[in-house]
C-alpha cells in the first residue's frame, strides 16, 4: 500500500535528535512556556521573516485568537474563501462576527479577489485568506482591496509553511497569521500545535496576553482570555523539523513536478502554478479533480494507492451552518464533488511516485 502521508517514517529520519532533545525537556522538568518554546518561536519568527512569533496550543486557536485581539463588534464581518477547512470559518463565527463566503477561482482553488469587492459592507473589517494545499495566495489584489476599504489582511497559513509570495513567506503578507502544527502539517509536532506570527508589536503583545488567560502579570487578568500555549515537548520537536522543512518541500515540489510532467489521462485534471513561481506553492496536498470521483478513488484503493478528500461536504452544506444550507456557491461544490488527494510527501520514494503516475493514467 502506498500511503497518503507515512508519519511514522517522516518521524523516524529525525528520531535521534528528537529523542535527546525530548530528554532535555524531561531533564530541564519545566513543561510550558520555556526555553524550547522561546527558541522554537524565535527561530519560526526568523524562517518566517516577522518580528514576533506566539506558539499556541492549535491552528483553530492561533486564527480565534488573532481575531479576539483586534477587538471587532458583534456582527462586523470578515470574508473568508467558501471552501476552506471548517477552522477558519469557526474561528470568525467563535468570535460573535460574521463570516462572509466568497467563491475560489477554480484555477488556484484560492480565494478569487475579482468575487470579494461584491461582498463588502459597512462592517467588512477584514479579509482572511487562506493558502489552501500549500499554495500561496496572491496578494497583490488582496492588499489593494484592504488598503482601499480601510481593512485588516489575516492569513490561514495551516497548509503552507514555508510557500513564498513575491520573496516574503507566508506569514510575513498580512497584518496577523496563524499556522497550525498538526501532525500532517508540512511542519508536524507530535499531536496538536500552532503559532501567530505577526510584525505588530500591540497584537503580539495582546495576542500573547489573550492566550495566558488575559494575564500579562501573575494573578492579574486584563482580558477574559483563554488557555492556549505551546507545550516545551512540542516545541522540542518543532525546532528539530524546521531545520528539514525547506528540503521537505523541495522533495514535495519534485514529485508534484514529476506528477504534472507524467500525468497525462485526459479524465484528471491537474493543478496549476497559474504562471505563479515554484516557490509559491509548498503542495500540502497533491489536489487533482475528475467528474467520476468515488469510481476513481475505489480503483486507486484496489491498486493499493491511499487517497483523501479534501473536503468532501462544503462548510455551507455542513449542519453546522445550516442557515447557509441552501445558499449556492457553485464552484466551491464543484470542487467538492470531484477534487482527491494524491499522495505527496518528502518521503515517498521515486518507485512509489512512478506507481501513481502509472495508476492513474490506466483509470478509464
Ligand atoms: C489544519 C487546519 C486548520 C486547523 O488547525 P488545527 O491545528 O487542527 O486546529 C485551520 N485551517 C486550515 C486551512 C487547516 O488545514
Amino acid at each position: 500500500m502506498i500511503k497518503f502521508l507515512d508519519l511514522e517514517k517522516i518521524n523516524n529520519r529525525f528520531r535521534d535528535e528528537i529523542d535527546g532533545r525530548i530528554a532535555n525537556v524531561l531533564d530541564r522538568g519545566w513543561y510550558l512556556l520555556g526555553g524550547e518554546n522561546d527558541n522554537f518561536c524565535d527561530h519560526f519568527a526568523e524562517y518566517v521573516g516577522t518580528k514576533y512569533c506566539l506558539g499556541v496550543a492549535n491552528g483553530l486557536d492561533a486564527l480565534t485568537l488573532i481575531i479576539k485581539a483586534y477587538d471587532f463588534a458583534p456582527g462586523d464581518e470578515i470574508i473568508v474563501p467558501a471552501n476552506t477547512y471548517i477552522a477558519t470559518i469557526l474561528s470568525i463565527s467563535e468570535n460573535g462576527l460574521t463570516p462572509v463566503l466568497v467563491e475560489p477561482d477554480i484555477n488556484t482553488y484560492n480565494i478569487d479577489p475579482k468575487k470579494i469587492e461584491e461582498k463588502i459592507t459597512e462592517r467588512t473589517r477584514a479579509i482572511m485568506v487562506v493558502h489552501l494545499y500549500g499554495r500561496a495566495v496572491e496578494m497583490k489584489e488582496i492588499w489593494d482591496l484592504a488598503k482601499k476599504y480601510n481593512l485588516k489582511v489575516f492569513e490561514d497559513c495551516a497548509q503552507a509553511h514555508g510557500a513564498i509570495y513575491d520573496g516574503h513567506r507566508v506569514g510575513n503578507l498580512s497584518d496577523a497569521a496563524a499556522f497550525s502544527f498538526y501532525p500532517g502539517k508540512n511542519l508536524g509536532a507530535f499531536g496538536d500545535a500552532g503559532a501567530i506570527t505577526t510584525n505588530d508589536e500591540d497584537i503580539y503583545k495582546k495576542v500573547k496576553t489573550l492566550a495566558n488567560y488575559g494575564s500579562d502579570k501573575k494573578y492579574h487578568f486584563q482580558y477574559r482570555g483563554k488557555n492556549s500555549r505551546l507545550d516545551e515537548i512540542h516545541a522540542a520537536v518543532l525546532d528539530v523539523k524546521l531545520k528539514y522543512l525547506d528540503a521537505d518541500n523541495e522533495r514535495r515540489r519534485e514529485i508534484a513536478r514529476y506528477y504534472i510532467e507524467h500525468i497525462t489521462n485526459p479524465k484528471i485534471v491537474l493543478p496549476t502554478l497559474n504562471g505563479m513561481d515554484e516557490k509559491s506553492c509548498v503542495w500540502h496536498v497533491f489536489p487533482v479533480r475528475t467528474e467520476n470521483r468515488n469510481a476513481f478513488q475505489q480503483y486507486l484503493t484496489d491498486n493499493e494507492i491511499q487517497t483523501i478528500i479534501h473536503y468532501p461536504i462544503a462548510p455551507h452544506k455542513q449542519p453546522a451552518y445550516a442557515e447557509w444550507n441552501n445558499l449556492s456557491y457553485p464552484i466551491t461544490e464543484e470542487i467538492h464533488d470531484t477534487i482527491i488527494s494524491l499522495p505527496i510527501s518528502p518521503v515517498m520514494t521515486d518507485e512509489e511516485v512512478k506507481k501513481v503516475v502509472e495508476v492513474v493514467n490506466a483509470f478509464n
